[in-house]
């Protein structure tokens, strides 16, 4: 008779030794105002809100947060994204809303950008990206992940995208190192796993592994240019 020994799926619980599985749903005890079953943590789900937050799929705070007429009363000093994230680090209020910045910019001022790709492509884009992240870093040996506002700059910079200008600027250097380091190594075991796999499997996936890699921004010299730059970063180097 097994003594079972639980994991627990978000789901049901799986017993590691014999394999049995038990449906086990929970109650979403965190908020009042979500679905009643537990989804549990889901990344990529943050990552696509922030997404939508930022291509203006979403429509902002409710109507009823008090944030909007906040904001109202100072749009006479707001004209660009910049500005809007001046006065929300000045309001009095729990939720900020930061992923919020080009509704509001879109709201409250005259600011606009031009976008290169389609809405719905650069969507998909950016999901793409971060799916791919997300997939490489599961195999990898870090145990934290990224801030998913240094992972969506990163990807609209490679995009070239006017985006940009609604993202929180990097303010940590020594938080912005350790992650760029994070993401070279995560990229790079990615393309090394890739054009293993590529050598012994099928031709599709062969051709797969030899469309071009994702650039990699910052390569291993140009951090260890920047570290000389403040030598007091303690920033474990992927070997290149
Ligand atoms: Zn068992």
């Amino acid at each position: 008779m097994c003594e079972h020994n639980w994991l627990h799926t978000t789901y049901s619980r799986v017993c590691s030794t014999c394999g049995v599985e038990i449906k086990q749903l929970h109650v979403d005890t965190y908020n009042r105002f979500s679905a009643p079953i537990l989804r549990g943590y889901n990344r990529c789900a943050r990552f696509k809100l922030k997404v939508d937050k930022l291509l203006c799929f979403h429509s902002g705070p409710q109507f009823k947060d008090k944030i909007w007429n906040l904001l109202k009363q100072q749009q006479h000093i707001m004209s660009c994204p910049k500005d809007i994230r001046s006065v929300l680090r000045t309001l009095n209020t729990k939720n900020k809303h930061y992923d919020c910045c080009r509704i509001f910019s879109r709201t409250f001022t005259d600011f606009r950008v031009s976008l290169k790709y389609n809405v719905h492509d650069l969507r998909t884009k950016l999901v793409s990206k971060f799916e791919d992240i997300f997939m490489s870093w599961c195999s990898s040996p870090y145990d934290h992940f990224f801030s998913y506002d240094f992972l969506l700059r990163e990807f609209l910079t490679d995009l070239e995208s006017d985006l940009l200008v609604f993202c929180k600027p990097t303010t940590c250097k020594r938080r912005y190192l350790k992650y760029i380091t994070m993401l070279t190594r995560v990229q790079h075991d990615c393309k090394t796993l890739n054009q293993t796999t590529a050598s012994i499997h099928s031709p599709n996936v062969l051709w797969h592994a030899n469309s071009p890699p994702r650039p990699i921004r910052l390569d291993g010299v140009q951090i260890l240019r920047a570290l000389a730059s403040d030598p007091s970063h303690n920033v474990v180097l992927s070997e290149e």
